[in-house]
């Protein structure tokens, strides 16, 4: 980083610089190039006049303008005292100016001076007219111009350097903090705290880092408690097919009736581990998206009665009555098997948590505008209070003490349900009154029952 700043802070010197340096010595050049042409044309025009010439020659000289009238053969005919031109003289001597005509002018740089030639008439005979000064105190102005600015330069370059070594110490030094409580939470500390407000982005970063550092908690808990859950919900069935196979083996082996009895319990067990297996499978697979849905167009009344039907023993074996308000032909474009899977659990559910009068309500009914059909299904148990009802979307929530009847569930189901409802996009939702019952009610898109739909 600071590699960077100095690189930044040399270019911008070194710009400078440059620009500097042909701004100024081209705007200087052209204005002495703009004043010895005039002084030039002016001892041009001064030279018809009699005396004019060595007068204006004088004024010149004493201006430091050195100015020389020479025959095409270069003899010096004004001023009359040339030792102070000499030096000029001789050195334009050398200079293919002969062959310019009558009237031609140029500039000529020599060395540090500005040279300005024209061919002229004098006395009636072509002479030519040599005037010149020096520019060296310009370029001397300019040079030391330069030397200033690049002690000015590289004074701001050494500040540059220094504030750059000290705000990358401060930022680098941040950020190793921060890498340092990563490495801490990596560790699987976490209480550890991201903390930095010196920069506004560093303060989001962590922010970020802690929701992070929640997150990753959270996660880790809810695994920690599912593993819980599992081994519990595992083991309780575990025990109690063994006992009562044992029991089997050693006392109701002869006795009809208990051994059709305990095999049944052996039964029940065997089929609540299934559908634990089952429930931890779906779980899993929905959170790793392995499951894809395949929507079709179906029969949304015949599904749901298929699955009232599977219900049947509760209704026969122990007095539950589920109440229907269906309307006939509803269709929709769905997963059919995880729909399925959603209102068997929800139904499920109600039977499981309904009051002491075992009944269920289960409806599925066409809007008005015939564009959407709405499940719902409610029972008469204790309700869910409203500070749970966010909860019981998560994954082994369970409200305390709701079950009802001999509990199957596993804290899964409506984990499921959310899961497959959401990869859906469809609405769902419950409402519940505490000691009066809860309704869990789920919205699909009507699909009208034309041939191509079906
Ligand atoms: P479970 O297998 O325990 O039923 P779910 O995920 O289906 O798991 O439900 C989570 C929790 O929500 C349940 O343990 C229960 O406390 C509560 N719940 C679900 N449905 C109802 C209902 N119809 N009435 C009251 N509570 C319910």
């Amino acid at each position: 980083m600071t590699g960077y700043f100095c690189l930044l802070a040399f270019l911008v010197i070194l710009l400078v610089e440059l620009v500097f340096y042909v701004i100024v010595s081209t705007t200087l050049e052209n204005q002495a190039r703009d004043r010895i042409t005039s002084i030039g044309k002016e001892i041009e025009a001064d030279m018809h006049y009699p005396h004019g010439l060595e007068a204006s020659i004088m004024r010149n000289r004493r201006e430091g303008v050195n100015v020389l009238l020479i025959t095409r053969d270069w003899r010096v005919v004004a001023p009359s005292d040339y030792d102070s031109e000499r030096n000029f003289y001789e050195e334009l001597k050398d200079r293919p100016v002969i062959n310019a005509g009558v009237g031609f002018c140029e500039i000529y740089r020599l060395g540090k001076t500005v040279n300005y030639v024209s061919k002229v008439d004098y006395a009636g005979e072509p002479h030519y007219l040599l005037v010149s000064y020096s520019v060296a105190i310009i370029y001397e102005t300019v040079t030391s111009l330069q030397i200033y600015l690049l002690i000015i330069g590289l004074t701001l370059f050494l500040l540059a350097l220094l504030f750059s070594m000290a705000f990358s110490k401060k930022l680098t030094g941040g950020l190793q903090v921060m890498s340092d409580t990563a490495v801490n939470l990596a560790r699987g500390d976490y209480s550890v705290q991201f903390a930095n407000a010196d920069y506004k982005e560093m303060a989001q970063l962590s922010d970020t880092l802690n929701y992070v550092r929640d997150e990753v908690k959270k996660s880790e808990d809810f695994q920690r408690e599912i593993l819980a859950n599992v081994t519990h919900d595992l083991k309780t069935p575990l025990t109690m097919i063994k006992a009562y196979a044992s029991m089997i083996k050693e006392i109701s082996g002869d006795d009809k009736l208990k051994r059709e009895k305990h095999l049944q319990v052996i039964i029940d067990e065997a089929d609540r581990l299934t559908g634990l297996v089952n429930d931890v499978l779906s779980v899993s697979k929905l959170q790793s998206n392995i499951t894809e849905i395949r929507p079709k167009v179906f029969n949304l009344t015949d599904l749901v009665y298929g699955i009232i039907d599977k219900f049947g023993y509760l209704q026969e074996s122990q007095g539950y009555s589920i109440m229907v308000d269906i309307d006939p032909n509803t269709y929709t474009r769905a997963d059919e098997e995880k729909i399925n899977q959603v209102l068997y659990n929800l139904i499920g559910n109600a039977a499981n948590y309904t009051g002491a009068d075992k009944t269920v309500f289960v409806s599925l009914k066409v809007s008005l505008d015939g564009k959407r059909v709405k499940f719902s299904v409610r029972d008469t148990g204790k309700g869910i209070p409203k500070e749970a009802l966010p909860e019981i979307w998560n994954r082994y929530y369970r409200v305390k003490e709701n079950h009802n009847r001999p509990v199957k569930g596993t804290g899964l189901g409506l984990s499921i349900v959310k899961a497959i409802l959401e990869n859906h996009a469809f609405d769902f939702g419950v409402e519940s009154d505490v000691g009066k019952g809860s309704t869990f009610w789920v919205d699909f898109p009507a699909v009208p029952d034309t041939p191509e739909n079906i």
